[in-house]
């Protein structure tokens, strides 16, 4: 494992796993600070190469390619959770990689993580391992209904998990996630969901972002609001879950960890190692957003201010919702973001747009 002990100064390459719309925002905020980015990303038309200065289109598992792009970065980072095992634990042995392999394997494994963050004393949903059909029914009896079995890796914006009801069938929920490794939940009953947007640098100084309310719809984030409508004693409570997980995880970069409120219960749902659709409000609203903090971090440079400078409502673009980019435009505070991608698949993230108030609280 190679850690950065000096700032990278500017003229630097930050290398990036994958090529969607958070690298493509990574790439620009890394350019503002005079830093290259070089990514590396399996599709032809990645989003985030028409704004870097160096690509790589090749396998996850291209060790030849993988080999060739460590030696031109001089930090490797990613963009999203899924980065096979054996190609972050190859890169790690060629560049300093962040956040790093032990953190990353953490996050990938619904079991792991969970168990590391019950380990740190903070409350999740209870929760069984289920390998097939005799142990999901040992697990519902212990757990009891309703519950929520996901995979145990790869699940995202819902996919991947079901809901077992009062008259579900266990082998039916098993067949529909696939017949997986996976862990069974208790169904959280919350009111609000909110995340947790923190940086933490080599060093291990650590950053966190005021704490917004999330709206989703069909299981896809549609709307972040700052400041949500929790209470402060709820915000500083998922403040400090999010300062003692980053800093148990060692961890070096921005992090977003997802939690339900229910009262005055949080209850941590899961960690995501990288920026976080949740933070895409930080660009507009901040002095330093999201992206900015996560470039800082892994090229160790001081981390920014998360001082909040707005009140605002991050909404998210999907499919043909991109098409109201013209009014969007013309709208006063409103910044919009358009990540440049061609085809506008139903559910498909296009963008996403922030609309600002002068800040209340
Ligand atoms: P996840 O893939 O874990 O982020 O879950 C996606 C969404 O499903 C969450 O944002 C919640 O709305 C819902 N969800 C996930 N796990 C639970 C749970 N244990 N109890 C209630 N709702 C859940």
């Amino acid at each position: 494992m190679r850690t950065i002990t000096t700032p990278l100064p500017p003229g630097s390459t930050v290398g990036i796993l994958g090529g969607g719309q958070l690298a493509r925002m990574l790439a620009l905020a890394a350019g503002r600070l005079g830093i290259d980015c070089h990514i590396y990303a399996p599709e032809a038309n990645s989003p985030a190469f028409a704004v870097s200065a160096a690509k790589s289109v090749a396998a996850y598992d291209d060790f030849a390619a993988l080999e060739a792009f460590a030696k031109q970065v001089d930090v490797v980072t990613y963009e999203f959770e899924n980065v096979p095992g054996d190609t972050a634990g190859f890169l790690d042995r060629l560049a300093p990689v962040a956040p790093g392999v032990a953190a990353l394997k953490t996050a990938q494994d619904r079991i792991a993580e969970k168990t590391f963050i019950s380990g740190l004393g903070i409350p999740v949903a209870p929760f069984a391992e289920v390998s097939g059909i005799a142990s999901l029914e040992a697990a519902i009896a212990r757990i009891g209904r309703p519950a929520v079995l996901k995979t145990r890796r790869f699940g995202y914006d819902g996919k991947g998990q079901t809901k077992i009801c009062d008259a579900t069938d266990p082998a039916a929920a098993f067949a529909e996630i696939g017949g997986q490794p996976a862990i069974l939940e208790g169904f959280v009953r919350f009111e609000t969901e909110i995340s947790v947007i923190a940086a933490r640098s080599w060093p291990g100084e650590v950053r966190v972002y005021d704490v917004p309310e999330n709206h989703h719809e069909n299981h896809i984030l549609k709307t972040s609001t700052v400041p949500g409508r929790i209470s402060p004693a709820v915000a500083r409570t998922a403040m400090d879950f999010g300062n003692r997980i980053i800093a148990a995880l060692d961890y070096v970069g921005v992090i977003g960890i997802e939690m339900f409120v229910s009262g005055d219960q949080v209850t941590v749902n899961e960690i995501a190692p990288r920026v976080h659709n949740s933070g895409h409000w930080t660009m507009d609203a901040c002095a330093v957003s999201q992206f900015e903090q996560h470039i800082r971090a892994v090229c160790g440079w001081p981390l920014g201010s998360p001082e909040r400078y707005a009140d605002v409502v991050m909404t998210n673009l999907l499919g043909d919702e991109a098409q109201r980019w013209r009014e969007l435009a013309a709208e006063p505070r409103v910044h919009l973001h358009l990540y440049g991608k061609r085809e506008a698949r139903p559910g498909r993230k296009m963008g996403h747009f922030n609309r600002l108030t002068p800040r209340q609280t």
